[in-house]
């Protein structure tokens, strides 16, 4: 029987969005274990890569200074059509990579050995890899090793997405904010009460990172938090679900209400100097707002339509709220 979860691109790339890792801070579990790879296998380089549309990026990598690299040249790309683990003992020996600009340049790999990550459902996210710049063989029980090391990213992949605290600004999860909507989406349906369910995300935040650095652009995740969490009632929940991006689930609240209560946070984000090491940063963030109708009934189909509702933001300007339902009305932005 041909195995096809391993051509399925998109349903691998969807599982691989379903794990919410893609650009997230390093984490202790995964710098562990490729640390753990380093020294068993006694090579230079080991890194937990995860194969994205166009790139592999690395959740973890110990022994060089990146956080990225095209696909195209990615030897991990070669890993994730397979299951097997797989060996390359001498780059400059293999058609496949002779000519990969990672040989004949920096970093000047010559041998990898690579594990898909491969997860409960059958999708190869990505490989857990070691890398050296000699030529040399990897033995069986080094392959067996790497192999068990690689369950235990995936492992590490599944507790992460079970979590319903985010770690940086204990905010719900994604998973936790979907679990927790779901039963309020249906207790409103079921008592014909009114509820919201608010988008936002952070306008050019990775000039914010780019600028100031990635611990201050956590600084302003865990402060626009708190501006939220200051803000909203405390029936209202706040979700942290993608990287600068939140939602919020506002249960007994018409839509009117909501529009004010999410433009009043907008304005207090956009008020706020941020402290930071080096000084203040401002920041600004686009909201879309989409209220609980028959025409969105469940928690899935509300945050897309905010999602719809928060791109018409971002395309109309940014700092604004787009409300998603009825006429498309962009509020205007405040004077300057
Ligand atoms: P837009 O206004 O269109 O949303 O632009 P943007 O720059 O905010 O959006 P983009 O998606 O290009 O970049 C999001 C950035 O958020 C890139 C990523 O590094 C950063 N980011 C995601 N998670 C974290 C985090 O946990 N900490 C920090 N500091 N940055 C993060
Ligand atoms: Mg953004
Ligand atoms: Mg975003």
């Amino acid at each position: 029987m041909s195995d096809c979860k391993l051509t399925d691109e998109a349903g691998r790339l969807a599982a691989l969005t379903r794990y919410d890792v893609l650009d997230t801070e390093p984490e202790k579990p995964f710098d562990k274990i490729t640390g753990l790879v380093q020294s068993v296998m006694d090579v230079p380089i080991a890194a937990v890569s995860l194969v994205d549309v166009q790139r592999q990026w690395f959740k973890s990598i110990q022994g060089l200074d990146v956080a990225e690299t095209s696909r195209e040249i990615a030897f991990c790309h070669h890993t994730i059509q397979q299951r097997e683990p797989m060996i390359v003992p001498d780059a400059t020996a293999d058609p496949r990579f002779a000519n990969n600009p990672l040989v004949t340049g920096a970093p000047y790999i010559r041998a990898y050995a690579g594990v898909p990550l491969k997860t409960p459902d059958g999708y190869n996210l990505g490989s857990l890899c070691a890398i050296d710049y000699e030529p040399r063989q990897f033995d069986a029980g080094q392959i067996a090793i790497l192999t068990s090391f690689g369950k235990l990213v995936v492992d590490e992949l599944e507790l992460r997405q079970m979590a319903s605290t985010d770690g940086l600004t204990g905010a719900l999860t994604r998973r936790g904010f979907v679990e927790m909507a779901t039963h309020e989406i249906e207790r409103s349906r079921r008592y014909g009460r009114p509820l919201a369910v608010v988008l936002f995300d952070l306008d050019d935040f990775k000039t914010v990172n780019d600028t100031y650095g990635h611990p201050a652009g956590d600084n302003v995740l865990r402060y626009v938090t708190g501006c939220a969490t200051d803000t909203l009632r405390s029936s209202d929940t706040l979700g942290r679900i993608g990287g600068e991006e939140f939602a919020l689930l506002m249960p007994e609240t018409q839509p009117e209400a909501a529009l004010d209560c999410v433009e009043r946070l907008r304005r207090t984000i956009a008020d706020t100097e941020i402290p930071i090491d080096t000084g203040r940063i401002a920041v600004t963030a686009s909201f879309g707002v989409c209220p609980l109708t028959d025409r969105y009934g469940d928690v899935e189909s509300l945050l897309a339509a905010a999602d719809q509702a928060l791109y018409g933001a971002k395309t109309s300007g940014r700092n604004r709220t787009v409300f998603a339902h009825g006429p498309q009305v962009a509020l205007p932005a405040d004077p300057v």
